[in-house]
């Protein structure tokens, strides 16, 4: 493992615990895009991005970018547009996450290898832990009542929906849980939360102190928000744009909470954990390591 070489672009503060873990496991690390007096001295900060030009495995944000111009940088005041990114990346492998069809094509098009990490189901999974912490703590934070005996529901049962239903119902939450597909609603009774049909939920908004939103379409519109109890705190998991119109919400003082990025913010050393289960797993993919 010592003479691999991997570079980070962009990032929060999970980025700079990989990093940390990166040097202490004796790998060379580059870094662009991210400023943190806790970056390891044995790190390479580089000046520009050109520094990382051929190096054969670059990690960057999650998300990837919030804009599709430029790679998300919230630790620093550089800005990486893509297409230079993509210029000095052509030989590298790129780990990226929340990868958008525009995006993937901008990769094919550079002929840049990539993986996204949310596409690697055992990585997605893990990363539901935090996320789910970071939401739970996030309902904490802006409600004046307690989780247990609340009614939550939590829009959708993919990876962080299971987990996120999963932890409030072991805080003892009334727990209704959406769900478009007939064997997602049958777990979801299975487990003993509420399940609610997508094509039923509009008979039910109004009940719930709490909603979690998991789903990456945004489809709650005015007809739906309308129907919201008036005191319910929404919690958007999903990534930009979310599921829900923001600005109606705002319009009828909907409690409307963003919460991205949650593992990076809540549980950074564990996210960056996370990070290098997931290189290890595309180093060995790639044939760098055994
Ligand atoms: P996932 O496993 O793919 O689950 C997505 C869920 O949304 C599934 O239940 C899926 O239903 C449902 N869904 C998708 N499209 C839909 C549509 N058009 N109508 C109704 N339901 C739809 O994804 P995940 O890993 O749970 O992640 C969910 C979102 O959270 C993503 O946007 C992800 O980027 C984001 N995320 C945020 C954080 C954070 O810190 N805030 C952390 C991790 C992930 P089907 O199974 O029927 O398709």
């Amino acid at each position: 493992m010592n003479k691999l070489n991997v570079s980070i672009v962009g990032g929060d503060l999970r980025f700079v615990r990989l990093a940390q873990i990166l040097c202490q496991k004796g790998i060379n690390v580059s870094v662009y895009g991210l400023c943190h007096p806790d970056l390891p001295k044995e790190a390479r900060v580089c000046d520009s991005l050109s520094e990382i030009k051929d190096c054969p495995f670059i990690i960057g944000p999650i998300p990837f970018s919030k804009d599709g111009k430029c790679i998300y940088t919230p630790m620093c005041n550089s800005y990486v547009s893509i297409e230079q990114f993509f210029l000095v990346a052509a030989n590298s492998f790129v780990l990226g996450s929340v990868l958008n069809p525009n995006m993937r094509k901008l990769f094919e098009k550079y002929h840049v290898k990539y993986c996204d990490i949310f596409d690697m189901d055992e990585i997605a999974i893990l990363n539901a832990i935090p996320t789910a912490e970071g939401a739970i703590q996030y309902a904490m934070q802006n409600s004046e009542i307690t989780l247990h005996n609340s009614k939550c529901l939590v829009l959708g049962y993919g990876r962080c929906g299971k987990l996120l239903a999963y932890k409030l119902h072991a805080l003892g939450a009334n727990v209704s849980v959406e769900a478009r597909s007939t064997t997602d609603l049958s777990f979801i009774s299975t487990y003993g939360y509420r399940p609610i049909p997508l094509d039923d939920l509009k008979l039910y908004l109004h009940e719930f102190d709490f909603i979690f939103n998991t789903i990456p379409v945004k489809f709650l519109d005015a007809s739906f928000i309308d129907l919201f109890n008036p005191e319910v705190v929404y919690i958007e998991l999903a990534s930009t744009p979310g599921g829900i119109d923001i600005e109606y919400c705002q319009n009828k003082g909907i409690h409307h909470v963003p919460a991205p990025s949650l593992p990076g913010i809540v549980s950074p050393k564990t996210a960056a954990d996370i990070l290098y289960q997931c290189l290890l797993i595309n180093l060995r993919n790639q044939g760098a390591i055994l």
